[in-house]
């Protein structure tokens, strides 16, 4: 970064995000670099900036507006941004990521006061590479790309759901340190079908329904050959693409480049991680558990992969491990007799006479584990949680789907209907729960607790490839994080203060995988650890003279 800060000076140095220290410049700084005149004469510590920062945030009455000052106060001074979000991550990432990002790429043309990230629209065909030429940081190792077609569980929001690859790359650096300069968010604009968007004014993309067939393939092709010549170390996360797209691009190009896609993958590992460190609490063996998923798309799909792939490890065969795992659409159960089922749903499809709800399927298949990833508000009903209360000791419900308002039941329902037995866990964050006495810790079963370890550890090793046994090792690596502590709180997540540590654990496992299958480009060094701890970013103010 210093050859670049002694190119900037002046106005030059205060707009630039990355570099600029605002009011904590010292003395020697502003006079040597042109700033003097240019910053109020008080300097600050870096301490007291945050107390003026946490100060204002808290003032802030909404979500939105938290939202609002966080994203004003990362474009002005990233340093300070990352500082004050690693520091009160509990209290931020809500904010700068699920639910609010939800509520803020709902409204992104109505706050809208400057673009941030890359928009690559369906105009811009052709001219790709031209484009990613644009963008001022050269080293770029991790990009975030989305279409905007099912942004959270909130539908079709087109270019507004920029607000998405934005904080999935905030989280990359503030829960395991990429460094924010080669960090990159793109937005795919190929329209929109939501009518209400084509119909605003303020509407942020191209006013166009969206581009679907073979002419969308071919964009998509363009864009990832340009990603691969422009940035050919960069790895290309695919997020909250329509389940179609999204496991279409992922056949196609997991074996051609380093690429993964959050929803599918992700989701799989902090899930498996969830129900594995759940086995503590109620004992047995995963091979011995059925698990029933009411949604049966991307994560639903994803996560039944992965619990395969751990049976299998267990000794179970292929086909008994599938017959664990149980889906019900908006149909009903997923079986074999169907004919309206998608290509993804298929291994999953088991012999049983057809059935048309969810309780019915608790009813008959007696499952250990639901898990809800349908974004369905209530979709967990009462009847349904009792049943399960009434068929084990410790139930286990995991409602994932986000935002908040899209969860399949709240953390209160599950304690409240499974009479405080209820092992749960949700995608976007519940208040602990007091019930009888006894306060119950739900655990926040968001890939957050993955994503930025996998990506950290396959850019450390340069990996070429993302592969399903690195999110299997991550599950395991966060599962062995969980201590007695977090158990006896009904919490089966570590503690979010931790997730710096989580991340890089599981990018030093994640990186050993990567070395041990030929992956990496670089020899494996006699220290991964060191090797993943030399990529990490801190949030702390550079000397510049
Ligand atoms: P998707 O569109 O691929 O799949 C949704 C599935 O739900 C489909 O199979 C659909 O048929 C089913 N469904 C819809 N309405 C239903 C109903 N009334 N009853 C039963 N099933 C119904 O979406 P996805 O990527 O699988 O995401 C689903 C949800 O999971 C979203 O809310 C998303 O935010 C959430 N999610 C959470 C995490 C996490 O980390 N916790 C990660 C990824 C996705």
């Amino acid at each position: 970064m210093k050859n670049y800060l002694h190119l900037k000076r002046g106005v030059d140095l205060l707009h630039d995000p990355l570099l600029n220290k605002g009011t904590a410049f010292t003395a020697a700084e502003r006079e040597q670099l042109g700033l003097r005149g240019l910053l109020s004469p008080r300097i600050t510590t870096m301490h007291e900036q945050l107390d003026r920062v946490l100060e204002s945030f808290r003032r802030k009455t909404s979500d939105l507006e938290k939202y609002i000052y966080l994203v004003s106060l990362q474009e002005r001074n990233e340093t300070l941004f990352y500082r004050v979000v690693t520091e009160n991550l509990g209290e931020m990432m809500p904010i700068i990521y699920t639910p609010t990002v939800g509520l803020a790429c709902q409204k992104w043309g109505h706050f809208f006061r400057r673009s941030r990230g890359l928009y690559i629209s369906t105009e811009d065909r052709g001219q790709i590479t031209r484009i990613l030429g644009n963008w001022p940081h050269p080293d770029i190792r991790m990009i975030v790309v989305t279409d905007g077609e099912r942004i959270l569980g909130l539908g079709d929001l087109g270019a507004n759901g920029m607000g998405i690859p934005l904080g999935k790359l905030s989280l990359y650096t503030a829960c395991a340190g990429l460094h924010p300069a080669q960090c990159l968010p793109i937005m795919l604009d190929v329209g929109t079908d939501t009518e209400s968007l084509l119909a605003d004014p303020l509407y942020i993309g191209l006013p166009n329904h969206r581009l679907r067939g073979p002419a969308y393939d071919e964009f998509l092709e363009e864009f990832v050959t340009s990603v691969q010549m422009f940035f050919p170390k960069a790895c290309l996360q695919f997020e909250d693409f329509g389940n179609a797209n999204a496991f279409s691009l992922l056949q196609r190009y997991r074996d051609r480049i380093c690429t993964f896609n959050d929803d599918i993958q992700g989701t799989a590992a902090v899930t498996l991680a969830g129900l594995a460190s759940s086995l503590r609490l109620t004992g047995g063996r995963l091979a011995d558990r059925k698990f029933l998923f009411l949604g049966a798309g991307e994560a639903g799909i994803g996560i039944g992969h992965l619990i395969v792939e751990a049976l299998k490890s267990e000794g179970v065969a292929e086909e008994t491990a599938r017959r664990q795992c149980w889906f019900v659409d908006s149909k009903g159960l997923v079986v074999r007799g169907r004919t309206d089922l998608v290509e993804h749903k298929k291994p999953f499809a088991h012999e049983h006479r057809a059935v048309s709800t969810l309780l019915e399927s608790v009813e008959a298949l007696k499952p250990a584990a639901l898990i809800g990833v349908s974004g369905t508000t209530g979709g967990f009903t009462q009847p349904v949680v009792e049943a399960m209360a009434r068929l084990n000791p410790r139930p286990v419900i995991f409602a994932l789907s986000n935002p908040t308002s899209k969860a399949e039941c709240t953390a209160e329902q599950a304690y409240a209907w499974s009479a405080g037995r209820a092992i749960f866990a949700s995608g976007s964050p519940f208040a602990p729960v007091t019930l009888g006495g006894t306060t119950h810790v739900p655990g926040q079963g968001n890939n957050a607790y993955i994503f930025p370890g996998v990506g950290l550890g396959v850019v450390a090793s340069g990996s070429t490839r993302v592969t399903d046994e690195m999110f299997f090792v991550a599950a395991k690596t966060l599962a062995g994080l969980v201590t007695d502590a977090d158990l006896a709180l009904g919490r089966i997540y570590p503690d979010l203060a931790r997730i710096r540590e989580v991340s890089l654990a599981i990018a030093v496992a994640v990186a050993e995988v990567a070395y041990a299958r030929g992956l990496a480009r670089e020899a494996r060094p006699e220290s991964v650890a060191g090797l993943v701890q030399s990529y990490v970013y801190q949030p702390v103010y550079a000397d510049y003279v």
